[in-house]
């Protein structure tokens, strides 16, 4: 630990990883890292200087010829001793993410274990850059296509998920053969800090994976940096729009994922026992902080008072609390000004008229922290701000609908398209949902429908700005060029 960190007034500071080296920052205005069930200051994140950014990008770009010579099964090899090292620190990874994010251990746990299988699937490689080829495309001229590297790849990441969202990138471009810059969130850079540290055990060449830390500063550097021939940005609409037209607007391949306002339709026909668990964890697990989190609901018909009710029972009984304490169903939001910023769409829907059904401000919370209890809207109206806007927060609101169709036009007139669920016995509304539903990441019973590795996770409209989504077959595209090779002999 001690060789990744300097100290500053008895409070850790974080190194940046360059060269295949921990280097102290040169930077002289940093963010303090807090515990937000503690509410304690437990390290620093340097706001690295652009001069910085320059060494990581110089490093990797001196590292790219070789390591995109290497092998492909070679380059594959040393993530499976990623894969092992990730594995064997699981638990350890975990607890730094409840401790920098304060999500519960068994979220965080579920959460690097994502990541590891982003890793899993970069492994294979060797098949999936495979080209394709045809003889004779005219007479005695033969067409072969190849996958091939394309630079330097950066990352910049956001706060609520430290370990997972950089592994859905790095493990792939890297077996692609590109080299690598990641910039963590300055909220969360710790699980970043250890993954890296065992990274440091995988035999790449030094240059190959860089980390740089820093906040808004460094982001739009990176966007505007000559030498960056990719961007993937998670994070929020107005910023992973800026970064898309920064970034591409500088030429790169660029993949930017934004906010969400994920809505979730509860049929008369639902399953009542087994779908209100699941929707309560949609919308109060990780407190909300989910990108594919529920955020309306959307009652059809009678549906409204028994999922309504229901979800107040069940969002009454988590028991909110430390993440790192073994029977805690909902940890701490993020930040006191995240706490004050949820807390006022409470003021917010009561001032625009919707029905306070639970009031999460009655619930008496830990005294340290920053934690906000679950509330419950009713009757909000779906054109409203709370109806509208990102929360990121434990707070549901429910609109009823009268029909599918209406609850339909709802979906399709926001401007997030993330993710959408429907919970139904019905198989014809099912398939009319999975159908017609405008988000695209579906859930049919199932409230937090994140795609798995080997499949495309993004979202449509506001929630992405790019062309290839992440993870899946389309991370070897958005990581190679594909080249087109004629030969006649
Ligand atoms: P954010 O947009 O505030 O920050 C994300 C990253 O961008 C951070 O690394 C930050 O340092 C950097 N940044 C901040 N301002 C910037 C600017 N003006 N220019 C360039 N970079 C800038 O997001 P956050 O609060 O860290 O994360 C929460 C948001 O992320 C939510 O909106 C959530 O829906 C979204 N998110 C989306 C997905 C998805 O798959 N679509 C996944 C996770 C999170």
């Amino acid at each position: 630990m001690a060789r990744r960190m300097t100290r500053m007034s008895d409070v850790r500071v974080l190194e940046n990883f360059i060269g295949g080296r921990w280097v102290p920052s040169r930077a002289d205005a940093h963010v303090e890292v807090h515990n937000p069930a503690r509410g304690v200051t437990i390290a620093r994140t340097p706001l690295s200087t652009v001069d910085e950014l320059d060494a990581a990008v110089l490093a990797a770009t001196r590292a790219f010829h070789d390591w995109s010579e290497t092998p492909p099964v070679v380059r594959a090899r040393s993530m499976f001793k990623f894969r092992q090292l990730l594995d064997d620190h699981l638990d350890e990874i975990a607890r730094i993410v409840t401790t920098e994010h304060g999500k519960t251990l068994d979220e965080a746990r579920g959460s690097v274990r994502r990541g590891i299988e982003c890793v899993e699937v970069a492994c294979g490689a060797p098949s999936m850059l495979m080209g394709y080829g045809l003889e004779n495309v005219a007479s005695g001229i033969d067409c072969q296509v190849m996958r091939q590297p394309i630079g330097v790849c950066a990352v910049i990441a956001p706060f609520n998920f430290p370990a997972m969202v950089p592994l859905w990138f790095l493990p792939f471009a890297v077996v692609c053969g590109n080299t690598f810059v990641l910039k963590p969130s300055e909220q969360v850079p710790l699980s970043q800090q250890r993954i890296f540290e065992l990274l440091d055990q995988c035999d790449l060449p030094p240059g190959v994976v860089n980390l740089v830390h820093g906040g808004r500063q460094l982001a739009e550097a990176i966007c505007a940096h000559k030498d960056i021939r990719a961007v993937s940005f998670v994070g929020s609409t107005p910023v992973a729009r800026a970064v898309y037209q920064q970034a591409s607007h500088s030429g790169k391949r660029v993949q930017a994922l934004g906010g969400a306002k994920n809505f979730i339709v509860v049929m008369p026909d639902a399953e009542f026992d087994r779908a209100i668990p699941n929707i309560s964890e949609s919308f109060f697990g990780c407190a909300g902080e989910r990108c594919l989190a529920g955020s309306v609901l959307l009652p059809v018909g009678e549906a409204h008072a028994p999922t309504r009710d229901r979800l107040v029972d069940s969002a009454q009984a988590l028991r909110v609390g430390d993440g790192l304490e073994p029977d805690t169903d909902m940890g701490p939001v993020i930040s006191a000004a995240h706490r004050s910023r949820v807390l006022s769409y409470v003021d917010l829907g009561l001032a625009e008229g919707a029905a306070l059904a639970l009031d999460g401000r009655a619930r008496k919370l830990p005294a340290d922290g920053y934690f906000v209890g679950p509330s419950v809207f009713d009757r909000v109206s779906p054109s409203s701000r709370l109806g509208q806007e990102e929360i990121f927060g434990p707070v549901a609101t429910v609109c009823p609908v009268k029909d599918l169709d209406q609850a339909f036009r709802i979906i399709d007139g926001h401007t997030n398209a993330n993710a959408t669920s429907i919970f139904t016995t019905s198989g014809k509304s099912a398939r009319e949902f999975a159908h017609r539903a405008t988000a695209s990441m579906v859930g049919v019973n199932i409230g937090v429908a994140a795609p798995m590795a080997y499949f495309p996770f993004g979202g449509a409209r506001d929630s992405f700005f790019g062309d290839l989504k992440v993870h899946g077959r389309d991370a070897f595209a958005f990581y190679t060029d594909q080249k087109v090779t004629m030969t006649r002999w």
